[in-house]
């Protein structure tokens, strides 16, 4: 195993010369004393990059991992920790007949066969491995899972798995082997550091060169992983991808901000699958044009009726109806509402309602709302009707008929026009309020697109050696197709994180 070592000047100037990745003079300049080789360099110590380094370094490979924050674990502090897998041993002791197979032909089922067949296969066959693996680590599994979710087109089977404390068990059950191989010296953690080039010697990564307190400092290793997550804290990145799109909302940590996708596009790797973006129902934005919502703390209970059956009208911007709000198919749901102008609606409901069942924000309470709403920032609240619509925006007469034919619904249990069958409650008793609601990004559906052994591939379609990639940098798009498929991210990156740790733990 190639040993981490700091080399002298001459003995680094000697190597890298070797190598070519700089001219001499060029390089010299630049050296810094800080040049060190390793057998891996893994980008990002999130959901990916963290497997994947322990694994190599349970082969006994010296692994470098670059991290530009202050902590590991990436999405994992927020990610909802869903994973999926058929064919589990945890499935076999609770009688639930289910394969690899078996989770293939539902993805493909879900997704309309959008996703890369290569990559579902590879992730589902190997999702077993890792969620048994994480019970082998004393992962905290909920108690009842696996489970049928409903907050996504369902599976068929009962095969989706989480933890007491949602992604962040998965981050707590690494921990300690994560610390055992920083013991040991087997991976370096380099935090602060931020990619920023990828170095190339005869169209062969060997390397990358990071920031850290306003220097450049180059590392060395057989290969590299990106493992950088998502683009969906990057709005410039996200408007250009997706030049179609209206304004990115977006849930997702800070740091996803898609320096690997940048940055390996520079070098010719091939970007793919923004085409298969969906967004999530549920988005809030608190503070109007700042491009965030909350998946935790201010998420509304519009993604599906199954937990929190509809007591609210959602119109568009012509103040009219567009779906059944009592829709089971979340998957409808989502292209209905991403079909209205800047995939925003609002939703129309009485004071009586607020509060006569779970609040339409989850984990809200009833005042929460009717403070909000005084706010009017995204919650209205009017006396009447056609003040509702001044308030909002929305055109009076159009607002007033549509929640009179609903109100008729509501009296003749019959709603002729969407077929809503939860005709429980009018409109009727003022206030009334308007709550505005977006499509949003947890995830960025496209990506850097590899092949099977998750080499990263060129423009040209040939793989650039020496670098490979795992994670949300792939795109959403390649596991989960245009379609959210449940677990199809957070499980994928971990698997896949696991296949290379343990592939590129040997030297080439
Ligand atoms: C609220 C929420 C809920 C979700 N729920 C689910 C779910 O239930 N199931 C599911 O399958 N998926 C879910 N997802 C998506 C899933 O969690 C992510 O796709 C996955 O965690 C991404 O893993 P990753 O390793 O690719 O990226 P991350 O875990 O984000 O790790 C990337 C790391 O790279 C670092 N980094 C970035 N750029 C650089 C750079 N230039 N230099 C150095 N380091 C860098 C970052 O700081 C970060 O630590 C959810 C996402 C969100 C936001």
């Amino acid at each position: 195993m190639h040993q981490a070592h700091q080399p002298t000047r001459r003995q680094f100037i000697l190597q890298m010369s070797a190598l070519g990745v700089l001219g001499l003079s060029s390089f010299a300049k630049e050296f810094d004393n800080t040049a060190e080789k390793y057998d891996l360099i893994v980008v990002g110590a999130g959901s990916a990059g963290m497997p994947c380094a322990i694994t190599a370094a349970e082969q006994g490979a010296k692994v470098l991992v670059i991290e530009k924050s202050d902590r590991v674990g990436g999405t994992l502090h927020l990610s909802a920790g869903h994973l999926s897998a058929g064919g589990t041993r945890r499935q076999k002791a609770m009688g639930i007949d289910d394969s690899p197979q078996k989770h293939y032909e539902d993805v493909m089922r879900i997704c309309r066969h959008t996703a890369d067949p290569d990559l579902v296969r590879l992730a589902v066959y190997e999702a077993p491995h890792t969620i048994d693996w994480l019970e082998e680590l004393g992962f905290p599994f909920a108690p009842d899972t696996p489970k049928i979710v409903y907050g996504h087109v369902p599976y068929q089977i009962p095969r989706t798995y989480w933890g007491i404390e949602a992604a962040r068990s998965i981050l707590q059950t690494l921990m300690p082997l994560w610390e055992k191989y920083l013991a040991s010296g087997n991976i370096t953690l380099k935090l602060q550091h931020q990619l920023t080039d990828l170095l190339v010697k005869k169209d062969r990564v060997v390397g990358i060169r990071a920031y850290h307190n306003g220097k450049k400092l180059d590392f060395f290793a057989n290969n590299t992983v990106l493992c950088t997550g998502g683009y969906a804290s990057n709005p410039d990145f996200f408007a250009r991808v997706h030049p179609t799109h209206s304004r990115l909302l977006s849930t997702a940590a800070l740091t996803s901000t898609g320096e690997g996708i940048i940055i390996a596009q520079r070098i010719g790797a091939n970007f793919r699958g923004a085409e298969k973006h969906l967004g999530s129902l549920g988005g809030i934005e608190l503070e109007p044009g700042s491009g965030r919502v909350d998946f935790w703390n201010a998420w509304a209970m519009v993604f599906t009726p199954k937990y929190r059956p509809p007591r609210e009208i959602y119109v568009n911007a012509q103040g009219e109806r567009f779906m059944n709000e009592d829709e089971l198919n979340p998957d409808v749901r989502e292209r209905l509402v991403a079909q209205q102008p800047e995939e925003k609606f609002w939703l129309i409901f009485d004071d009586a309602s607020i509060d006569d069942g779970e609040i339409i924000i989850r984990a809200w309470k009833g005042e929460q709302i009717r403070a909000a709403a005084k706010e009017e920032k995204f919650i209205w609240q009017a006396n009447s009707l056609q003040e509702l619509a001044t308030k909002t925006g929305l055109p009076a007469q159009s607002l007033i008929r549509t929640v009179e034919a609903y109100n008729q619904a509501v009296r003749t249990k019959n709603d002729p026009h969407f077929g809503r069958t939860t005709l429980t409650h009018a409109i009727a008793q003022p206030p009334f309020y308007a709550m505005l609601s977006y499509t949003s990004s947890l995830i960025t559906f496209g990506g850097l697109q590899v092949n099977a052994h998750l080499q990263v591939i060129n423009t040209k379609g040939k793989p650039i050696e020496g670098l490979y990639a795992a994670g949300e940098i792939l795109g959403a798009g390649a596991t989960s197709g245009n379609a959210f498929c449940g677990g199809m991210a957070l499980t994928p990156a971990i698997s896949f994180g696991r296949i290379l740790g343990k592939k590129l733990a040997k030297r080439n």
